[in-house]
């Protein structure tokens, strides 16, 4: 079974509740990218922040609970 990847604005430190869903890592970015063009523009996607979101970027919970279980 693949699992997604998931990530939260909050987590690359951007005060927004806005949480990305992908299928992996390149679909995260991209839709990541899509984001911040539309709702962060003070937000550039320069190498360090790509390293950032990439870095923030946690893999899909299983069924359960979302991982929030631990
Ligand atoms: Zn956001």
């Amino acid at each position: 079974m693949a699992m997604g990847k998931t990530l939260s604005c909050k987590d690359v430190g951007v005060d927004c509740d806005f949480v990305i869903h992908g299928q992996d890592e390149a679909d995260v970015l991209r839709q990541a990218a899509e984001h911040a063009t539309g709702c962060h523009h003070d937000v550039q996607m320069t190498p360090a922040v790509q390293a950032k979101i990439r870095s923030a970027i946690k893999d899909e919970g299983g069924s359960c609970c979302g991982g929030s279980c631990r």
